[in-house]
C-alpha cells in the first residue's frame, strides 16, 4: 500500500478508536439536570419538560419560594430538588452543584436559562444596568458552565448545556442595548464552548426564544409595557401582535422553548453542538421584528 495510503488507514483507525471511548448522550429518564431560573417562565416550562421525560431536575433560582413550589409539583425530594442560587455567586454556585450531586449522583445536563430584562434606550442606559444585566447573564451563565464542565468532565460521561439566549442575540431591536449584548455574549459563549469541551463528549447549544408574553415574568416585569409602547398597542394584544407579524401566525409560549431543549438534548441529535435554535415561527429566518 502506497504511504498515504497507509496513513489515511491509520488516521481514520484512531479516530474511530476516539469516537468509541467518547461518552454516548444518554435518555432523559437516566439523567440529571440543573436549570437556573427554573422557578418561572420558560425555566419552570423546560424543567416541567424534562421531569415528565423521566430526569431528576435541580431548580436552581434566586427565588427561594418559587423554586420549592416547582419542585413540589414535580414530585418532591427524589423527582426534583430547589436549590437558593444566585448565579453572580461563584460560591453558590458550587453549593448548587454540591447539593446537586448529593441529591441525585451528578449532574449531565445545564440549562443556562436565569436571567433579567433592563430594557432602556442607550442614553438612558447607566453603568449600573449595563452590569447588573451582564453579571446576571453574560458572567452568570460563563460561571454556571465553567462549574458544569468541572463536573461533567470528572464524571467523564459526556453531558449537555443549553443556553436559553433569545432572537436579540442576532437581532438588533430598539431599546436595550444592555440585555441584548448580554445575549450576543450567550451566544458566543455557546460556540466557544462547544469548541473547548466537545472533546468530552459535552455538547453546548442554545435556543433562541422570540418575545415570549404570556407566562413570561420578564414581559410581566415591565417589558411587556415597555414593548406596547414601542408598537403603540395595547399590553394584552401583545401575544397576538407578535403572533400575527411571524411567518406561522404562531404565538411562542415557554413550553415551546422547553420543546427546544427536549429536542436538543433528548432526543436523536447526538452529533449536534454549536448550534443556536430559533423558537420563533419564522421571526429570525424573515428577517422580521
Ligand atoms: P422570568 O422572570 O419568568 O424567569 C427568570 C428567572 O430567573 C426567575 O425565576 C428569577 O428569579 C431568576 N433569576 C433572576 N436573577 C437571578 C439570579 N441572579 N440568580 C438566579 N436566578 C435568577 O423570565 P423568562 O421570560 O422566563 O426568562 C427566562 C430566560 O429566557 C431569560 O434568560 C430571558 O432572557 C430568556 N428569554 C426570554 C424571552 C421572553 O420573551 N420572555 C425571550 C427570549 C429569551
Amino acid at each position: 500500500i502506497e504511504e498515504s495510503e497507509k496513513f489515511r488507514i491509520e488516521y481514520w483507525a484512531l479516530e474511530e478508536a476516539k469516537l468509541q471511548r467518547m461518552p454516548k448522550p444518554k435518555p432523559l429518564a437516566t439523567r440529571v439536570a440543573l436549570v437556573t431560573g427554573a422557578g418561572s417562565g420558560i425555566g419552570r416550562a423546560i424543567a416541567r419538560r424534562l421531569a415528565a421525560e423521566g430526569a431528576c431536575v435541580v431548580i436552581a433560582d434566586l427565588d427561594a419560594t418559587n423554586a420549592q413550589a416547582v419542585a413540589d409539583e414535580l414530585g418532591g425530594p427524589d423527582r426534583a430538588v430547589a436549590v437558593t442560587v444566585d448565579v453572580t455567586s461563584e460560591e453558590q454556585i458550587t453549593e448548587a452543584f454540591k447539593a446537586a450531586v448529593l441529591a441525585f449522583g451528578g449532574v449531565d445536563l445545564v440549562v443556562n436559562n436565569a436571567g433579567i430584562s433592563i430594557s432602556k434606550p442607550l442614553l438612558e442606559t447607566t453603568a449600573k444596568d449595563w452590569d447588573l444585566q451582564h453579571d446576571i447573564m453574560a458572567r452568570g451563565s460563563f460561571l454556571v458552565s465553567r462549574e458544569a464542565a468541572r463536573v461533567m468532565i470528572q464524571q467523564e460521561l459526556g453531558g449537555d448545556i443549553v443556553y436559553i439566549a433569545s432572537k436579540n442575540a442576532v437581532f438588533a431591536g430598539p431599546n436595550n442595548i444592555a440585555y441584548s449584548a448580554t445575549k450576543a455574549d450567550q451566544a458566543h459563549q455557546v460556540r466557544l464552548l462547544a469548541a473547548e469541551l466537545g472533546e468530552h463528549g459535552i455538547r453546548v447549544n442554545g435556543v433562541n426564544p422570540d418575545g415570549v408574553v404570556r407566562g413570561s415574568g420578564i414581559f410581566a416585569g415591565g417589558w411587556g409595557a415597555q414593548r406596547a409602547a414601542t408598537y403603540g398597542i395595547e399590553e394584552e394584544k401583545l401575544g397576538e401582535f407578535y403572533a400575527q407579524r411571524t411567518l406561522l401566525k404562531r404565538e411562542v409560549l415557554p413550553e415551546h422553548v422547553a420543546n427546544a431543549v427536549f429536542a436538543l438534548t433528548g432526543g436523536d441529535l447526538t452529533h449536534t453542538t454549536g448550534l443556536h435554535v430559533p423558537v420563533d415561527a419564522g421571526v429570525a429566518a424573515a428577517f422580521l421584528r
